[in-house]
């Protein structure tokens, strides 16, 4: 039923429209020209302005032809860098770039699944419920396109991402939630050769407090990282000012918050201690997903990849995805694996096969979620 040269076509065709973060408008264009000719209507929401992009997100109605639970299916535009120019070449059972750029499978393997799969729906005349496609920008910078969406728009009761690694039948359950963390550090100037006694130097300063403070894996489901360290003028001045950038993340809101009020009270105590002031500012990057096995949006995943013969498995993951936000926004979300591999760099592929299996995911996650209705349940 899925038309593998249409699929592998659509594919090739729309990786070799660029859609680098933030200079998305190509893709979208694309995307309301191919969803128009199949008789839908992309709105595009008022988020460019927001993210500071050409475009904004894109979002699909395919109203219902049969009762049941109200999907929502959900993949970025946007690609990372070496983006332009993208040759896909179809090499056996795999597709990948020339080697000059990433391939973008990482997102578009998930958008050709999803539009092969709304053929599919139209030319069998397939029983679906409600269906909503959000089709989302600046995914690759921090999710600015899912922050930036108005939720309120959407009616769906649960909700698949499209964007995990992994084989189809991978179903992210867990992920963590993340504070961005900013500390300044205030000291004094002074000549380091002729009066350094009259200076405090806050790169001095900074150093003890990290170095009182634990860095790297916290527990099992925790862990901390600075990463950035930026400050001082010139080699014969006691720097005056320094800034250290950091995060945390857990998949316990609670120990995040503990960590990161930790971390905070003993960078200002031990800054301070030593004649400094110290500035804090944190702020919650995604929300944490926490789901069970037994969750509607688990279980109908994982009966329908059985019932197309793939193995289920529940994963957790270290990083946010825009169903961070979709599941924040109170709408049960699960990303799922689309099979594309060493994504962010230049060797990136995707096996055919998977891009197969995706496509058949996606129809029988819309299958169940008509079939386990219960007005349907004799069908
Ligand atoms: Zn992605």
């Amino acid at each position: 039923m899925v038309n593998k040269d249409r699929l592998i076509k659509g594919f090739c065709n729309m990786v070799s429209i660029a859609s680098v973060s933030g200079r998305e408008a190509a893709m979208r264009d694309w995307l309301i020209k191919e969803l128009g000719r199949r008789g839908y209507r992309a709105d595009e929401d008022g988020s460019a302005a927001i993210v500071g992009g050409d475009s904004g997100n894109l979002l699909v109605h395919v109203p219902a032809k049969a009762p049941g639970k109200k999907l929502l299916f959900s993949a970025h535009m946007d690609t990372v860098e070496p983006g332009e120019g993208i040759d896909p070449v179809v090499d056996g059972g795999i597709i990948r770039s020339r080697g000059q750029t990433i391939l973008g499978a990482d997102d578009k393997a998930a958008i050709a699944a999803l539009l092969e799969a709304l053929d599919v729906i139209a030319e069998n005349q397939r029983l679906h419920a409600d269906l909503e496609i959000l089709f989302t920008v600046g995914e690759e910078q921090g999710l600015k396109g899912a922050k930036a969406f108005d939720f309120s728009l959407l009616q769906a009761e649960m909700g698949y991402v499209l964007d995990a690694g992994g084989e189809p039948g991978s179903i992210v359950i867990q992920s963590p939630c993340q504070n961005e963390i900013e500390y300044e550090v205030l000291g004094r100037a002074a000549h380091a050769g002729i009066n350094p006694e009259a200076g405090i130097n806050s790169i001095h300063l900074a150093a003890q407090a990290l170095a009182a403070m634990p860095c790297g894996r916290i527990d099992a489901e925790t862990t901390c990282n600075f990463g950035v360290i930026q400050g001082g003028q010139a080699r014969n001045i006691v720097a005056e000012y320094c800034r250290v950038g950091g995060e945390a993340r857990s998949l316990s809101r609670s120990k995040l918050d503990k960590l990161t009020a930790s971390l905070t009270q003993t960078f200002c105590a031990q800054v301070e201690k030593l004649g400094g002031q110290a500035k804090t500012t944190t702020r919650l990057l995604y929300p944490e997903i926490s789901l069970q096995p037994g969750d509607e949006v688990v279980r109908l995943a994982s009966q329908a990849a059985r019932s197309i013969g793939l193995n289920p498995r529940l994963i957790k993951t270290g990083g946010g995805s825009d169903a961070s936000i979709i599941h924040g926004a109170g709408i049960p979300c699960a990303n799922l694996g689309v099979g594309m591999q060493k994504v962010h760099s230049c060797e990136e592929y995707i096996r055919i096969c998977d891009l197969l299996d995706v496509t058949r995911l996606i129809l029988a996650i819309i299958d169940q979620a008509v079939a386990q209705h219960p007005k349907n349940e004799s069908m």
